[in-house]
């Protein structure tokens, strides 16, 4: 390959990494558009933003990155193109809240849509699907009448039968910061040391792979997010790890299932504020609601939107209506929690 051809090739591979921004500044202007930062992958969100442009003519413009998104928001200040942040994680929207690359949204329509549990009260994000973090546990070693509660997580009878990712995945520390939340920090330390005291290995893996070590024997029970049972289900390689367990909901008699959220909020500097709430608007609706709770197998906010049929069969249950700002407030004690009790 000439010099010439090999720079040309450069600079359409650097252009292609700098692309979608200039793209975007270039369309700065324009009306009928709305720019999207995405921490969600684009084929999760991909047929909901086709279906608001069918209905709203407004095209959608999505820069996704798994990371770094709220450092270059804050960056790019007034200056950014964006106009929407979606966002996985109470934690990830929280950092945009501390960042304060949000601006206040309120409609009639998002306050309908979406529990007051699930959003700002200010109105900076709104939750658009909800998760639940559940117990895996293994149909062959485990009845689900052994267990109950979060709490009972700690029962000495699981020594060395239990399987968590790393602690400083976003969704244990918004459990614990739940955990936090309801029993304050000492009661949520012992809950830790019980559970460290539980552990059949070093955390390790993302939650299907604690799935997978039940299956393999390893442990008897896993913490995890609900739709990773249906994405287990749907991949062939995995199903053998789904179909080796059964999915518990936790204090069913009492608070219920702790949930986690994604969410979505307007950029501070929003070029295209009005297209950006009617993208708000749109995702937090029956349509969109809908859609999300097929393609990834998670709870609509919304009430009254049907969950998928694979969903439903796992059965209904209690969810912990845990204001999400306090979750959200606990995750720094979370954090220290599990670092002074030595889960890595
Ligand atoms: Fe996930």
């Amino acid at each position: 390959m000439s010099r010439k051809a090999l720079g040309g090739k450069l600079l359409v591979a650097m252009m292609a990494v700098l692309g979608l921004s200039i793209g975007m500044a270039g369309n700065a202007v324009a009306n009928g558009e709305v720019n999207i930062y995405s921490y969600r992958q684009p084929f999760l969100i991909k047929p909901m933003l086709n279906a608001f442009t069918h209905q709203t003519g407004i095209k959608t413009n999505v820069v996704f990155a798994p990371k770094g998104m709220i450092t270059r928001l804050k960056k790019e200040g007034k200056n950014s193109p964006a106009d929407v942040v979606l966002t996985v994680d109470i934690g990830r929207i929280n950092d945009a809240v501390e960042a304060g690359v949000l601006q206040r949204v309120k409609t009639k329509k998002l306050a309908a849509n979406v529990p007051s549990w699930d959003r700002d009260p200010s109105g900076l994000w709104y939750a658009l699907t909800r998760r639940a973090r559940i117990v895996y546990a293994s149909r062959e070693r485990v009845k689900p009448g052994d267990l109950s509660t979060y709490e009972a997580l700690t029962d000495p009878k699981w020594k060395g039968r239990i399987c968590i990712r790393s602690s400083q995945n976003a969704y244990n520390v918004a459990l614990l910061a739940s955990l936090v939340a309801h029993h304050g920090e000492a009661k949520a330390e012992e809950w830790a040391k019980g559970l460290k005291a539980n552990l059949a290995r070093k955390p390790q893996g993302n939650d299907r792979a604690q799935v997978k070590a039940i299956f393999s024997g390893e442990c008897d029970i896993s913490l995890g997010n609900s739709y990773y049972m249906g994405k287990m289900l749907t991949n062939e390689k995995q199903i053998a790890w789904a179909e080796s367990v059964f999915l518990f909901f936790p204090n069913q008699d009492g608070r219920g299932a702790h949930m986690n959220i994604s969410g979505a909020g307007v950029t501070k500097y929003a070029p295209r504020k009005d297209n950006a709430v009617k993208l708000l608007e749109f995702l937090s609706d029956d349509l969109a609601q809908k859609m999300y709770a097929e393609q990834n197998f998670e709870y609509p906010v919304k009430p009254g939107v049907p969950w998928s049929g694979l969903v439903e069969s796992w059965g209904k249950f209690k969810a912990d209506e845990l204001d999400m700002v306090k979750v959200a407030k606990n995750r720094a004690t979370a954090v220290r929690i599990f670092d002074r009790v030595g889960i890595p």
